[in-house]
């Protein structure tokens, strides 16, 4: 499936695709800096007990150039002569943000948590910031998935970074069929249980129901009845780009809203 064919038949997607492009050309055109790799040895004690690699003071990965490589990228955008609200609001976060000493330090903490940081649009920096830094961890998260032993993770929340799944994905065919969850913010995509919710983790295999959703080939809502959180599911390979972007399948979050279930995943899209 292509971007453009997709958009023919959910037109109503058009202003966030296009918000999506214009980010993402921007992005393209800032330097990548180097993430150095850490000695994974280093960081396997850790790994075992289920601390994040970014967090991990043993694994001491650096997230400052990211935090550099999100300023750049709040330039550009607030350089443009474009008069549209993405514009202005990052002209103002850009203007606010170098008013802070050790900016790009500032923003690599933001993005793990850090609340000291008051942004005048929280939601717009966290997007733009993971946009860039997602970036800058490519390499990192190429070696972390080569190096990482999935059975031994299996948890709910992001390996890389620690945030919670945007959405699932079900990956080969049966009886070795796996579901993936995906990180939104760092675009790491690590081996879950195949059965069971990863919000309250529940193992009752009963409590998660699927629902298919009517034009959707590829997406479906997994629910689960125990907590009635919900995570939206990519049911296909190969298209993932485009079907993991969380904002692509916004619809499913105001049929699943309509429904009474809660979303607990991450969303960098509550802009
Ligand atoms: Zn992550
Ligand atoms: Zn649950």
């Amino acid at each position: 499936m292509t971007p453009d064919l997709w958009l023919e038949t959910h037109s109503y997607f058009g202003p966030l695709a296009k918000l999506s492009a214009q980010v993402d050309r921007a992005a393209a055109g800032i330097d990548v800096l180097d993430a150095r790799i850490p000695d994974w040895e280093d960081y396997r004690a850790d790994f075992l007990v289920g601390v994040p690699l970014l967090p991990s003071t043993s694994a001491a990965v650096d997230l400052e150039p990211g935090g550099r490589m999100a300023g750049a990228l709040l330039e550009i955008l607030a350089s443009g002569t474009s008069s549209g609200w993405l514009a202005a609001e990052t002209r103002a976060l850009d203007t606010e943000m170098r008013r802070e000493p050790q900016v790009s330090r500032r923003i690599a903490d933001f993005l793990l948590g850090d609340e000291t940081l008051r942004p005048p649009f929280p939601g717009l920096l966290r997007y733009l910031a993971w946009t860039a830094t997602a970036r800058f961890l490519r390499p990192l998260v190429n070696a972390f998935d080569a190096w990482r032993d999935e059975e031994r993770w299996l948890r709910r929340y992001c390996p890389t970074c620690g945030s919670l799944p945007a959405m699932a994905q079900l990956v080969g065919v049966d009886p070795g069929r796996l579901r993936l969850l995906s990180c939104g913010c760092c675009s790491t995509r690590w081996r879950y249980r195949r059965i069971g919710c990863p919000f309250c983790e529940s193992p009752d295999e009963h409590q998660l129901s699927a629902l298919a959703i009517e034009g959707e080939k590829h997406l479906r809502i997994d629910y689960c009845q125990f907590c009635r959180a919900y995570l939206k599911t990519y049911n296909g390979e190969g298209s993932e780009s485009l079907f993991l972007a969380d904002w692509t399948s916004l619809h499913l979050d105001i049929i699943a809203r309509d429904r009474g279930l809660k979303r607990l995943a991450s969303s960098l899209y509550a802009l």
